[in-house]
Parts: C-alpha cells; sequence; structure tokens
C-alpha cells in the first residue's frame, strides 16, 4: 500500500498537460491538481514549493527567497485564471472580478530598483525588496500570459480534461480530451466499469 504522501507526490509528478510547455497561465491553472479520493496535490503549498515551480520556468531565480505572502499572491492569481479559462470552456460571460485581476497583475509597475548614494562609495541602484519585485514581474508575466491564451487562437484548443475528478486544463491535439495518459487510462476504465455494471 502507498501512502497518502507518496500517492500525492507521484500524483504531483504528472507530466505537464499539453499546452502547459508554451503558455505559463495554464501551467499556474494546473498546479493544484485534484486527485481520486477528494485530495489535492498543490504545487504551490509552501513557499519553497512556489520558488521551485517559479524557477523552472526562468520566473525566478534560484534562491529568490519567496514568503509566504509571495506564494499567497501566486495562488490568488491561479483561482483567478482558472476562474478565466473555466468561463472561456463553458463559453460563459468572465466574472469581473477575475478579468480585474488579470489586469491588475499584468500592470502593476515592479518596484523601481532606487538610487542610493553611499557616503564612501558613491552612487548605486538597488531594489528595496528584491522578492517582491521578482514575485510582481512573474504574476506579470504570467498575466499577460493568460490574456494572451483567451485572446489567441489556442483559446478554441482550450479544453478541460474529461475525466474526473481532474481539474486540468489542457490545449486539445486532435481528439484526446485528457491531460495525461494516466487520466485518459481511468476514464476508459470508468466506461469499461459502467459497461459491464450495465450489462447485469
Ligand atoms: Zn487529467
Amino acid at each position: 500500500m502507498r501512502s497518502m504522501e507518496e500517492f500525492v507526490r507521484e500524483e504531483a509528478a504528472l507530466p505537464s498537460a499539453p499546452g502547459e510547455a508554451e503558455h505559463p497561465a495554464l501551467a499556474l491553472a494546473n498546479s493544484a491538481v485534484a486527485l481520486p479520493g477528494g485530495h489535492t496535490a498543490d504545487l504551490l503549498g509552501t513557499p519553497a514549493q512556489a520558488e521551485q515551480w517559479l524557477a523552472r520556468r526562468d520566473l525566478a531565480p534560484d534562491g529568490a527567497g519567496l514568503a509566504e505572502v509571495c506564494a499567497t499572491q501566486l495562488r490568488s492569481l491561479r483561482e483567478q485564471v482558472r476562474s478565466l479559462l473555466a468561463s472561456r470552456v463553458a463559453g460563459q460571460p468572465a466574472l469581473p472580478a477575475a478579468v480585474t485581476a488579470v489586469n491588475d497583475a499584468m500592470t502593476r509597475v515592479p518596484t523601481a530598483s532606487l538610487l542610493l548614494w553611499d557616503e564612501k562609495t558613491g552612487p548605486y541602484r538597488a531594489t528595496p525588496h528584491p522578492t517582491t519585485a521578482i514575485v510582481e514581474h512573474a504574476l506579470a508575466v504570467i498575466a499577460a500570459d493568460a490574456a494572451d491564451l483567451l485572446t489567441s487562437p489556442d483559446a478554441a484548443r482550450l479544453t478541460a480534461c474529461a475525466s474526473p475528478p481532474c481539474n486540468r486544463f489542457l490545449l486539445k491535439h486532435g481528439r484526446r480530451q485528457w491531460c495525461s495518459t494516466r487520466c485518459g487510462d481511468r476514464a476508459r476504465a470508468a466506461r469499461a466499469y459502467a459497461r459491464r455494471t450495465a450489462m447485469e
């Protein structure tokens, strides 16, 4: 028997869904995976995990030193992006708050690198809170990508994984409607089971 921890770790290591490599916004939306049994694996669960997630996508340098407040900002943008993707997939109007959140993240001016003057060594520039600047930049890049994704021709291929309880989004290629072979296998097994029980 696998422990719950092993199970969550394994599921969290799911291969990227189609489209995530080109779209960091899609990757963000998929960073909290709903697992069978009502569990969730959150790849942004801790500041260290959030930092790793950003670093893997070249959105933050290693050792950026994210704090919980930064991880919270990312998780909050994730909810807004998920809401927009779900609205697009369902052909429904978006929540105005989600549109506003994406626009705010996109247009927030990153903390400026200020001019400082050392009595001995003279003028230099430094960012007062380098981590804040890193996170705001990452949020802006992801938000801009969300806007691109929703308005580009790719949006027509956007879909939700058709294998419950999976909650990931993907860009469809051909008829494939699952985010991973694992979800495809689970959906096929569920269909076979439904057929068997219907025959009994
Ligand atoms: Zn899936």
